[in-house]
Parts: C-alpha cells; structure tokens; sequence
C-alpha cells in the first residue's frame, strides 16, 4: 500500500540538481526539517543544519556518535528480566556559533532584508556553503559567505570558513564566535506521546569540569551526570582582515567566545577561520581530552582551511567513485539517490568503534540508538563500496558481544543476546514486546557478517570474531526453539517479534525462523571448516566460547528440521502461526491522517488485527531468496503488500526490489521513489527528528537488488536488470573481492566492465559472464519494464 497523497502533498522543496541540495531563500515554515537535511557530519560528529547566528533554531543539535546519557527505566509494573537502564544520546556543545553585528544591529534571518539568500549542501565537496547579500536598516550592504565541514579526514575536527564584507560604506562590525552548552537536553514537551522522538531529562546532563582560554582558542570540558562519560571541546581561530580590529577572549562553566571589533572598510574583506574539536571518552580524565583538543586544533590551524577542503574533496572522490549510482534522465532521481548516499557516509564513514545511530548524526530521533538497521539495511550499501567500514562495525557489534552473553542470562537463555536497541551494548528497549522479544537481531547480524565475507573474501574475520559471534548466536537459537511434537516433531521458535512490529510475541515467526536457520547453518559450517582446516584458530574459539562438537551436532539438527509456516490452501507462508486468524483490519475506513497507525491506536488493536507495519516475509523473500519458489513469491507478496502499511520506513524499499523481481515494475519504481525522498520530500512527516538512514540504504538496494535485479547468494553474483522505461541509463560500481566492477545498463544493453582487478565471474539473466581488465562484456537484449 502506498499513501500517495503524503508523497505529492509533501512537495519537494529543493530544485532538482545533481550534486546538490540548494535552498534559494530562507524558509521559515520548514526550518527544523531543513535542520536535518542540511546536517553535516562524518560518522563521528554530527551538527545539524542549524545557521552560524545560533537563531532562529527549532532543533539545534551537535552529536558524537556513542555519546550519551543513562537514565533508570522507570516501569509501573516490573517483570523479571526488563532492561534496566535507557540511554539517550547527547545534544553536546555548540560550537559553531558566529554572531554577526555590523552598527550594533544582529543579522537575524527572519528580519533582515536579504538582497540574496543561497545555501547548498554540495554532496561533491561534502561542504555546507552560504552565501547572503544582506541589506542593514541604515542601507550598508553586507555580504555574507561561509562554508562549514564536518572533516572525514580528520575524524575530531570540523572548520568554518566565513567572510564578512560591508560593500557600501564604512561601519563597525562585530563577530562574536561562540560555543554554548545551551541545556538543550532538557524534556521535550514537544514530543507528544510519539515514541520515535528522544525523551529528555529534569536534571542537567552535561557538568561542568574544566574551562579555559588560551590566546585565540577556547576548551571546555564537561561530564555526563549518570553515565559519566567525558567531553572535551574547543575552539580555535585564525583572523584576517586588513581593516583595524581588537578582539577579547573569556569563558565560563558552559560557554566560550572570542569576539572581533572591527573598523570595516568598504569592500575590504573580514576573514575568519574558525576551527572547531570535539574528544570523548569513557574514562580518560577531562584534563587529558582538553589537551587532545587542543593538539587538534593546532593541527587544523596549522594546515589551515584549504587544506582540510582538499582532504574532504579527496575523501569524496574516493568515496564517490567507488559508491556512486548514475542515472540519466531524471535529474531528481539523481539528486534524491546521491542524497541518500551521502547521508550514509555521513553517518559512517568515520564511527570507528561506534555504530549506525537510526538517524545518523541528524538528529535525536530514537534516542540515537543502534538497531538491526546497520546490518540489514546499511551494511549491503558499505560491503560493495567501503568493505573497511562494513568491517569495523561488524567488529563493533562483536566488541559487545559480552554484553550480549550477559543480556541472554538476564533473559534466561544461553548463548548471547545482541539488544535490540542500545548505545553502549545494553538493551535499552523499555518496550520488550517490539524490542527484547526482536530475537531476529541476532540472525540479522549473522546475516551481514556472511555477506560481508561472501563479498569480500575476508576469512581472517570469519575465523576470528566472526567465529565467536556465531557460535554465541547459534547457542540462543537452540536454547530458545524446542521440538513440538504438535508440529511433527519441527523445531518451533515460540515468543518472538519478527520484525513487523505490528504484530509482536508470536509464535513461529517466518522470517525469525528462516533468518535462525541461516545462522545456526552457518555456524555449523564454520566452525566445521575451522576445525578441519584451521586447528589453531579452532582451538582459540573451543578457549574463547568452552564449545563442544555436540552441540555443533545440536544446532545442524535445530536447522535441519526447523519448522517453516506454510498454509497449503493459500499456498502462502502465513507471517506467524496465528497470523491468518486475525481479524482483517478496516482500511477503507482508516483515513491517511490515522497513519502511523502506531499513533492512533492502542498496540492490542493493532496486535489483533491482520496488519503489517513493515516487511515481514517480503522481507525473508528478499534476503533468502532461494528458500521460496516463484510461485511461492508471487502468492506471498500478493497477500501481504495490501496489508502492509509501510508505517515504518523500512519498508518500502523491500517492497520495491521483490516487486521488480516480480514484474511488477510500476509498483516497483512507485515504491523505489517513495523511499528515495523518504527524507527530501518529508514522506513520513517527521524528518524534522532526523533522516531516516535505514530507508537511504534501502535505496541503494532498490536500485541494485530492485532495478538491476542483483542477486548475491553465497557471494555469487548476478543480475536480471529490469530498469524502468522512464530512465535512459542506469550505471553504478561494486566492489567485490577488492576488484571494482561496473555496471550500466542502458534501454537495450548492459555493459559489465572490471574497472580494477584480474578477474571475475558473474552471471548475467541465466549466461555466466567472466571478466578481466581488458575486455567488458555487452549484453542484450534484457527485459525493459513498462
Ligand atoms: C522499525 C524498526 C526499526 C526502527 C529504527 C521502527 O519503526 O519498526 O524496524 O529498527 O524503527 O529505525
């Protein structure tokens, strides 16, 4: 089901552009989405699109991914077992403020007289440019022109760049730069019972611990109440201007500024750098951090500006060539994939030892928590363009993995139990039902790492912490599943959520299980080969994991014989083993403005009702694709697309690739579009709280999985290309085994070039393809989607 009207009612407000997200004027009415559009940030840190003046502000927001606050989850009724401690991710300093006053007047946006207003995200560059002609009320012309980075090269550094000149005449101008705790942790009364948005706290949540100027550069440091965890951050300026200036510097518990008095000259430029750290730890002492601040900042003022601009452009080169989708013909699709690309590495290219908050660095939106999100939905995204990162955060998630031992004794099992939804590795789900009772996350991780080895052929992980995670995960499968007799003796999976939330604690949940199935196979086969062909590394993971070769026996006969739901009369597999029973939901009288139905609705309505919140079996139809026929497909999908309310925005791109695979091209294409502007055209209506990163690595799998029908069982991998008539040419690259292929598909022939690498064996419709440097290889004709 797709609600149409919330897709052109959204209108999209942006002007088509290739590499960039212009906003001609200053909009008012969309100030906090455009907060979140406008964010820049390299996986790191994060500062939402907020303006250098501080205001006007609706959701400001600076963050550093893994940073957070604990807080007691405070229940009515108590029951055994419920996570304890919630965890918000924190609004920390902002450091990017520049005040501008040029005759003692504020350059405030909403008053000012703006001879010229434009500011472009430029996806090339990875910068935040502004340019602003301003008109005072004494007539003096001021341009404007700032330029902001968040530095993937250098992971704790951001800059701003900003010129002031006053074009007409002479005047006194200040610029007072700033940095502000701002409190802005406190209760959000704005959040109106949605629990996607961050809560807040009564109390403080940043202490104050250390303050101090040093010539031009400020540093601060602050500790978080509850979880105590540890910020240093500071700022550092380079000035010129050839007009006469006197500048103070001070600072307090929670602020900082370095203030320039200027004597402006006509036409004489005001050029201020400003540098900006941000160092966190769990347990360093605030002394230490200031002082890795400040080594930063000289680093940055040392290298000055331009060099950190080269650093970014080279760093999105890079990252361009290797992840970029092309399309031609459609200048707005282009723009909404390259948008959604670029919000990926901005919430990953430097997390290093952190994972993939649901909304990146955009925004507080759930909490800033990591979910299944990063390996289902992100992780293909970074396995075929940036293999390294895909690695560091599946050794993230293997960093907590005993925690996830931890969590599976609090919850009676054996094995490890990866949380739900966390920061730092605790189940933070106070909801257990669509939270703890998500047993799949474990599957889901097992998921990833095979594919991550599939692809890149990097067995040294599998053999190491891979090893490790899987034996851990495949213990919870065979501790959590019994054999029912009442089912002839199948191995069931009782009391789970499978992914659709809208139906929770249910009993043989078919994506649960076939994704368990996946996992303890996988499990076994691995530790077979290591046993068989490593026998050291065998015996590292038999000390590490006290494994014994029966339960190896244990798991192979759990998968074996593990039962999958299946309704002969239909011939589809029902989602649960109650899920036909249900009461069929009344969607011609739900209004498009009761969606989400999460938001209207008591969660037993839902619960009782035939209805889907996101891709469930569509989902297991995606990622198993061989486990069902082409029969089974087609009846599975006509069954639940009509259920499916796409509340959560997961869905649709999953929706889009199996449609393709179906034939259904329009409903492909419509879904594809939909999840590609999920965020620029404000599909769900709550981008204000943040992108919504899952749904951008759902596009790129529309467009490989969906549009150009890539398939990668076992890391064999193949396409039926369907493109949509609409497009005149389709081209992205994949890295596989560290050689990059190509792929580009025009209206009657697709073209696979090995860009670097010896060779490669792909497959093309049904024809096997091999490939060297040398010679690409032509194909035609394929099937054109009408
Ligand atoms: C979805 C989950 C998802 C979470 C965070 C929820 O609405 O149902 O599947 O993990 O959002 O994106």
């Amino acid at each position: 089901m797709i609600h149409r009207e919330r897709l052109e009612g959204a209108g999209h407000v942006y002007p088509p552009d290739e590499w960039r997200l212009v906003e001609k004027e200053f909009h008012p009415h969309v100030l906090a989405a455009a907060e979140t559009l406008f964010s820049t940030a390299n996986g790191y840190l994060g500062m939402r699109g907020s303006f250098e003046e501080g205001t006007p502000v609706i959701q400001g927001g600076t963050f550093v991914n893994g940073f957070y606050e604990s807080w007691p989850i405070v229940y009515g009724e108590v029951a055994f077992g419920f996570a304890k401690t919630g965890q918000t991710i924190v609004n920390v300093m902002d450091s990017k403020i520049i005040k501008l006053y040029v005759d003692d007047e504020p350059f405030y946006l909403p008053t000012a007289n703006l001879l010229h207003f434009e500011r472009v995200l430029n996806m090339k560059s990875g910068t935040l440019d502004r340019e602003i002609l301003w008109e005072t009320p004494a007539g003096k012309r001021v341009s404007i022109r700032s330029r902001r980075i968040v530095s993937f090269q250098h992971r704790h550094l951001a800059a701003i760049d900003y010129t002031v000149t006053v074009l007409n005449g002479e005047a006194p101008v200040v610029i007072s730069s700033e940095m502000i705790n701002d409190l802005p942790n406190q209760i959000d009364e704005a959040r109106h019972g949605d629990p996607r948005r961050a809560r807040g706290f009564k109390d403080r949540v940043l202490v104050p611990k250390v303050s101090y100027v040093r010539d031009r550069r400020i540093v601060l440091s602050h500790m978080t109440n509850n979880s105590k965890m540890r910020l240093a951050c500071g700022i550092e300026h380079a000035f010129e201007t050839m007009c006469p200036y006197a500048v103070e510097t001070k600072s307090s518990e929670d602020s900082g500024k370095a203030v320039f008095s200027i004597d402006a000259k006509a036409g004489v430029p005001i050029h201020l750098t400003k540098y900006m750290t941000y160092h966190t730890s769990r347990s360093a002492p605030p002394e230490e951090l200031c002082e890795r601040a400040e080594r930063t900042l000289e680093r940055g003022a040392r290298h000055g500006f331009a060099d950190l601009l080269a650093g970014q452009k080279e760093y999105m080169d890079d990252f361009w060539r290797r992840s970029d989708i092309q399309v031609d013909g459609d200048p707005a699709a282009q723009q909404a994939i390259r948008f959604n690309l670029f919000q990926i590495i901005q919430a990953t290219g430097r997390a290093e030892g952190a994972g993939i908050p649901a909304k990146g660095l955009t925004g507080k939106g759930y909490e800033g928590h990591y979910f299944w999100d990063a390996e289902i939905y992100v992780l293909p995204f970074l396995i075929y363009s940036a293999p390294r990162i895909a690695r560091n955060l599946l050794k993230f998630r293997h960093s907590y993995l005993d925690k996830a031992r931890e969590r599976a004794r609090q919850v009676n099992q054996k094995g490890a139990l990866f949380p739900w939804r966390t920061i730092n590795g605790e189940e933070a789900s106070g909801y257990y039902a669509a939270g703890t009772a998500q047993y799949h996350i474990n599957a889901d991780i097992m998921y990833a790492l095979k594919k991550y080895v599939d692809v890149t052929g990097d067995e040294e992980f599998l053999h190491g912490v891979g090893a490790e995670m899987l034996v851990e995960t495949a213990r919870l499968w065979a501790d959590l599943g019994f054999y029912s007799e009442r089912k002839g003796g199948k191995f069931c999976i009782h009391g789970v959520t499978g992914p659709d939330e809208y139906n929770t604690v249910v009993n043989n949940n078919t994506y649960t299980n076939l994704m368990a199935q996946e996992n303890l196979w996988y499990a076994v086969k691995t530790v077979a080969s290591l046993r068989d062909q490593r026998p050291e590394k065998f015996s590292a993971l038999v000390h590490k994991t006290g494994l014994d070769m029966s339960e190896v026996e244990e798991w192979k006969r759990a998968a074996d014989s593990m039962y999958i739901p299946f309704d002969e009369k239909m011939g589809i597999h029902p989602q649960d083993d109650s899920f036909l029973d249900k009461e069929p939901w009344d969607f011609k009288n739900t209004p498009p403005e009761k969606y989400p139905l999460l938001l209207h609705h008591h969660p037993l309505v839902i619960y009782r009702h035939a209805v889907i919140k996101q891709a469930d079996v569509v989902l297991a139809m995606f990622l198993l694709g061989h486990d069902f026929s082409a029969e089974q497909k087609k009846r599975n999908f006509d069954y639940y697309d009509p259920l499916t309310t796409g509340d959560s925005s997961l869905s649709v791109s999953i929706q889009a690739i199996v449609a393709a695979e179906l034939g259904y091209g329009e409903k492909a294409s419509e879904y594809a579009w939909y999840g590609a502007l999920m965020d620029l055209a404000d599909v769900g209506g709550n981008v204000r709280d943040g992108c919504h990163i899952a749904s951008m690595g759902g596009t790129w799998m529309a467009v490989v999985y969906g549009l150009a029908g890539m398939r990668d069982c076992d890391g064999h991998v193949s396409f039926r290309p369907r493109p949509p008539v609409k497009l005149d040419g389709l081209r992205f690259p994949l890295t596989i085994r560290s050689q990059l292929l190509e792929v580009d598909i025009n209206r009657d022939t697709t073209t696979y070039s090995l860009r670097e690498g010896d060779s490669l064996v792909i497959q093309h419709e049904d024809e096997e393809i091999r490939l060297s440097t040398e010679n690409p290889v032509v194909v035609r004709p394929h099937t054109t989607r009408s």
